[in-house]
């Protein structure tokens, strides 16, 4: 069966001007080739640190931006090609959910207003209809309709997030985008929400993609996940086998850095050289190179391709080949 979503080399580069005299332009090379699918009702976690290109993904996916180059297919469309009005349809297929609760929702609407919002915008039902879906959504996200008359501000941050989880679902989507949901909470309310996000997944039969820089969050809640770097997607695979078996040094850097439950288990602890590179100047070759313990003189010279090296499980690196 075919793939809910569908991204092949996808690229987006945003072009800075360097100075009145310089005629060549240069680019913020935010998204540099990206290729994954996503199978209907599963969880792909994009996992990074902040600037590589995680959120321009998602936001391709979804459409809100354009791709510099590449293709997006959802449910057997290539969206990128869509004219607006076609576009307009195909919104309420797929909804985002944003990190900053405070600052995705407006405080000068009440619950209701925010909820009905996507109702009104896709005409899709009104009056005590519309009034009963607010109630039911509400439900859904562990809230109650005496909430529906208040202001996002009189919330706190988790109940903001059940609230704009409720509004992406009030158009019954298929795939939910959903950048940081988790970040700006406390942990002990972290888990509620993704439990939350889990539950309504079995129940609606939802396809996420998952984006965070926290790669336990990342692993609670995904299928699989990939790991980007600078633009780039450097390994993918099944949630276990990447958390169990990572092979990408920069992969294996990461997940050296999260404290594991079981003290008998020992990893060492990879620190990385230097800093992430400039996305407007990034190294040749393998754009890790010079954070890489392991780069070998090809590293430099040759881009690596993302590959299959066990069924399901592709890496970007010279050291598999
Ligand atoms: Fe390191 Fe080379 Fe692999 Fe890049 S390709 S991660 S530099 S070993
Ligand atoms: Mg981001």
């Amino acid at each position: 069966t075919q793939s809910l979503v569908e991204v092949k080399n996808l690229k987006k580069y945003f072009p800075i001007r360097k100075g009145i005299f310089r005629k060549d332009k240069s680019f913020v090379r935010a998204v540099d080739g990206v290729s994954f699918t996503i199978q209907r009702g599963e969880t792909l976690g994009i996992v990074g640190e902040s600037g590589c290109g995680k959120s321009t993904t998602g936001r391709m996916v979804l459409n809100l931006i354009h791709p510099t180059e590449g293709e997006i297919w959802f449910d057997g469309k290539e969206i990128s090609k869509l004219t607006e009005d076609q576009m307009r349809v195909m919104r309420k297929e797929m909804q985002m959910v944003f990190q900053d609760p405070y600052a995705s929702l407006n405080p000068r609407m009440t619950v209701r207003e925010i909820i009905s919002e996507p109702l009104i915008v896709h005409k899709i039902s009104e009056g005590k209809e519309r009034e009963k879906r607010v109630c039911e959504l509400l439900e859904l996200v562990g809230l109650n309709s005496y909430h529906a008359d208040r202001y996002a501000h009189e919330f706190s941050g988790g109940q903001r997030q059940r609230i704009g989880i409720a509004r992406a679902l009030a158009v019954n989507p298929k795939l939910i985008v959903a950048d940081e949901p988790v970040s700006a909470l406390d942990v002990s309310i972290q888990s509620q929400i993704l439990n939350l996000m889990q539950d309504l997944q079995k129940e609606f039969k939802l396809t996420y993609l998952f984006i965070a820089h926290d790669l336990s969050v990342v692993e609670h809640i995904s299928d699989r996940v990939g790991v980007m770097y600078l633009g780039r997607i450097v390994e993918i695979a099944d949630k276990d086998q990447l958390y169990d078996n990572p092979y990408h040094p920069y992969t294996k850097a990461l997940l050296s850095a999260v404290p594991i439950p079981n003290p008998r288990i020992k990893r060492e602890r990879i620190i990385l050289e230097g800093d992430i590179p400039s996305p407007s100047n990034p190294p040749t070759g393998c754009t890790f190179h010079t954070r890489c313990s392991k780069r070998m003189k090809i590293c430099e010279l040759n881009v690596p391709k993302l590959n299959e090296i066990k069924k399901g499980h592709s890496v970007a690196c010279h050291l598999y080949r």
